[in-house]
């Protein structure tokens, strides 16, 4: 772990009770989880949930006049998901359960005191209490999260207000947490005619929604701790008390209220993940031998080494500068490309890591005995959720100011 000079003591020692949830709880099941042939066993032990929200980590976002543990600083988030990540890339998305809620709900534009009042005391109520952000469709991923503004792309499921209910149809697909999250952030298309900016809504849609089902588990390469499935809409009845904010508020204006925060968290657990990989390394290079030598007084092992550590450290700074920045937004001004590019380098140095890291244990890497190629499989997966690397890259290219194509409002997606 790293203290940083600036951390507060609240900060020490949620890191310290984070790693040592990590260690105790999460490290000794995870491989076992991720090896289960089937991708719906790998995921959500209510136990391990229950010992989470024990523990505070479910809810610690959530304002304490609802029960929970009233922690605002994005940057303490980050400290705590590099730690959880330490122990399961996949488990860092309870995290991020808790971090969404709490930025929808709280934002004045989007929630209503009597939404906050019941779906904020609902989470905190229910130890096992998930939500889940349902953009992505069959024909539509990435555009979303541009998000391109043509009126032929974007989410394509269709709700149509009848008196006080909305009917939705339609088919949501690769969405985490889903079929177990007993909330439902679903984005919606309720003017047709119109693109994402203009023609979408956001609805709260409770998991025993009628006319709500779920479809096939996905079967991933990596981040099996965390589940992503289909759920589909059949003539669904939801309730227009559920819409957040106003009708055809468009993804821009709704997505604005993550402040980017997901996309940090996600990297922090990112830096967590390398850092499980180096220690590793770090471990069986002074362990094994070889001509002669332990691993770890070679000269080629060593400077993988280095370099590992030089990158875990590299993007741990960046996330954490990021953080800083998005959480002392009112007295400094925030860099709106730094929270993208900052989860593009931690990503693309957990990859570069765990390969490393595959390489120092020889044959032994590949081997699923030792956790060192799901380290590799979990970082390799995440390059291609919350929106994909390239599409980090792209929204940072417009805010340098590049021209891309077909994109709109991207100011306002990342800070
Ligand atoms: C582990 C995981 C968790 C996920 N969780 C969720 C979730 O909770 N909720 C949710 O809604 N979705 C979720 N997703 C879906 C995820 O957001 C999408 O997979 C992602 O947005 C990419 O969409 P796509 O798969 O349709 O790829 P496509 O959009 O088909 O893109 C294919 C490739 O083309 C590139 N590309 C696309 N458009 C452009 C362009 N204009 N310029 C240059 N390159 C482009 C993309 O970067 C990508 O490399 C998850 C996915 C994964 C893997």
């Amino acid at each position: 772990m790293v203290i940083d000079a600036q951390f507060t003591q609240e900060e020490i020692a949620l890191q310290k009770l984070a790693h040592e949830f990590a260690v105790k709880e999460i490290h000794p099941i995870a491989m076992e989880l991720d090896h289960q042939t089937d991708p719906a066993r790998s995921a959500y032990m209510d136990s391990l949930l229950e010992k989470a929200d024990a523990a505070g980590f479910r809810t610690m976002t959530i304002p304490e006049e609802y029960g929970g543990g009233g922690i605002e600083s994005l940057f303490t988030h980050c400290v705590v998901g590099e730690e959880l990540g330490w122990g399961d890339r996949g488990v860092v998305g309870m995290l991020l359960s808790c971090a969404k809620i709490t930025h929808l709900l709280m934002a004045d534009a989007l929630a209503t005191y009597e939404q906050r009042e019941k779906w904020l005391r609902a989470y905190v109520d229910d130890p096992t209490f998930l939500i889940s952000q349902a953009m992505t469709e069959d024909d539509t991923g990435s555009e979303n999260l541009l998000p391109y503004d043509g009126v032929d792309g974007g989410f394509r499921t269709r709700a149509v207000r009848e008196g006080d209910v909305y009917i939705v149809n339609g088919r949501k697909r690769f969405i985490s947490n889903v079929g177990y999250a007993k909330l439902n952030f679903v984005y919606v298309r309720t003017d047709p005619s119109k693109n994402i900016l203009e023609g979408s809504t956001l609805l709260m849609v409770p998991i025993d929604t009628p006319g709500v089902s779920f479809g096939r588990v996905h079967d991933k390469m990596g981040y099996r701790l965390n589940l992503n499935r289909e759920m589909i809409f059949e003539d669904a009845r939801v309730p227009v008390a559920n819409r957040l904010g106003p009708e055809n508020y468009g993804i821009v204006n709704i997505n604005s209220h993550l402040r980017g925060g997901d996309s940090l968290i996600n990297a922090a657990a990112m830096v967590g993940l390398a850092r499980a990989a180096y220690e590793a390394s770090v471990e069986y290079a002074s362990n094994r031998r070889a001509s002669g030598a332990l691993l770890i007084h070679h000269q080629a092992i060593g400077l993988k080494l280095v370099k590992m550590y030089t990158q875990i450290n590299a993007a741990r700074a960046y996330v954490w500068q990021a953080a800083r920045q998005i959480d002392n937004r009112a007295r400094i001004p925030v860099d709106p490309k730094m929270a993208g590019s900052a989860s593009y380098f931690a990503h693309e140095a957990a990859c570069d890591v765990t390969r490393a890291a595959m390489e120092i244990h020889g044959g032994m890497g590949v081997m699923r005995e030792l956790p060192v190629e799901m380290y590799l499989r979990n970082a390799y997966n995440m390059l291609h959720s919350d929106g994909g690397i390239i599409m980090k890259n792209l929204k940072v290219m417009c805010q340098m100011g590049m021209n891309v194509h077909s994109m709109n409002g991207v100011e306002k997606v990342s800070v």
